[in-house]
Formats: C-alpha cells, sequence, structure tokens
C-alpha cells in the first residue's frame, strides 16, 4: 500500500535494528483518511471470506480494525489486556509477552463476543515475534469461531512472527513488508 509506505517512510523513526517508532503513523497518533484506506483494503482481500466479526488487541490495533469492520459492516471486538491473571469464567484468557514493553500482559475477551458460529478476521497494528498474534488465536481457538485470515499493517520480515502464524496455516495479508532497518534507512519490500 503506497500511501503507508509513505507515512513510514516520512515518519516512521529507526530506535534500533529490530524497532521502529510509529507514533506518528499508528501507535499514538492516526490519520483518519489512512486509517480507513486501509480498512478498505482488508475489507477487499477478505469480503470472500464471509467475515462475521473482526478482532484486534487494544490499543494500536483498534483504528484500522474499526475500519476494517465499518468496510465489511460487521462488529468489532477488541481483546482487552490485563496485567493480573483474570479467572474469569466468562472470559477466554491467554497470557502473552509483550514485545515493546519487555513485560508480560493477559489477553481477555468476554466469551459472549465470541461463539462456533463466528467466523473472524483478526486485524493488528504491527507483527515481530508473533506472540500477541499466537495469544489472539489460541483465543479464538478456545471459542472455537473459525479465523478466516490475518490482516497486519506492518510486517516485519526479518523477524518470525508472521512466518510462524502462516505455518498454522493461517492466511497472513500484511500491507506493507519490512525488510530490515537500517541506521538510517528502512528498506521496504516493493
Ligand atoms: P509481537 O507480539 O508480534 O512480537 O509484537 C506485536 C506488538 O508489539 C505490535 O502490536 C506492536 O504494537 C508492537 N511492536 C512490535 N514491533 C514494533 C516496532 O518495531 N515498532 C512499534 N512501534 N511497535 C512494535
Amino acid at each position: 500500500m503506497e500511501l503507508l509506505k509513505e507515512r513510514i517512510r516520512r515518519d516512521g523513526v529507526i530506535l534500533s535494528s529490530d524497532v521502529l517508532k510509529l507514533d506518528a503513523v499508528l501507535n499514538h497518533q492516526v490519520d483518519p483518511a489512512l486509517i480507513n484506506e486501509m480498512g478498505r483494503e482488508f475489507a477487499r482481500r477478505f469480503r470472500e471470506e464471509r467475515v462475521t466479526k473482526v478482532v484486534t488487541i487494544e490499543s494500536s490495533g483498534i483504528p484500522i480494525a474499526f475500519a476494517t469492520a465499518s468496510e465489511l459492516g460487521v462488529p468489532m471486538v477488541f481483546a482487552r489486556r490485563k496485567k493480573t491473571l483474570t479467572t474469569d469464567q466468562d472470559c477466554y484468557c491467554e497470557r502473552v509477552p509483550s514485545f515493546t514493553k519487555g513485560i508480560v500482559t493477559d489477553l481477555m475477551i468476554s466469551k459472549s463476543f465470541l461463539s462456533p458460529d463466528d467466523r473472524v478476521l483478526v486485524i493488528d497494528d504491527i507483527i515481530a515475534n508473533g506472540d500477541a498474534a499466537r495469544g489472539v488465536l489460541r483465543i479464538i481457538a478456545q471459542s472455537e469461531a473459525t479465523i478466516v485470515g490475518f490482516g497486519v499493517a506492518v510486517e516485519k520480515d526479518f523477524q518470525q512472527g508472521a512466518r510462524t502464524i502462516r505455518e498454522l496455516g493461517v492466511r497472513l495479508v500484511s500491507l506493507v513488508k519490512i525488510i530490515r532497518l537500517e541506521a538510517d534507512r528502512i528498506i521496504m519490500e516493493e
């Protein structure tokens, strides 16, 4: 997606060879026109899957998931992050490490928002090692809903996350693929 690439090139800040700060694009400020464009693109790519729910993880996945759900005309559910393990019988819960924060959090979704009849499209902002992604897929598996696909705005190709999700047999679509981060250059797939 050219528009997203341009914004990443213009506003992305290389923090290290592993981490690209995207606060001005995805993680702190968002441009509704850009987010809506992403929503349209994901909806176009997954429309034939008869999605009944879009699922994401708070907080940075929410705007993109909302735009996608709005295009598809289905509800959006976001997994909440909890700092302590909840033993709530009414929730699906999974523990995941957080790549950027260096801590462990629990993801939870109320059982009332996912059912075996659902066909779920997962949307997230960035995939790195894939811990958050695998956590949310485990939650959906607990609910016995069908996972029809996974859309991420940015795939960091030099980390394992996207590969591990595809190896699980899930169709993962990314809008921009980052090949590597150099000291002063973001190398993206053409
Ligand atoms: P993972 O669980 O795939 O290792 O990391 C996923 C989450 O960590 C993403 O949803 C994103 O919020 C955050 N993250 C991972 N790598 C980066 C990065 O290079 N830049 C930013 N801004 N966030 C990242």
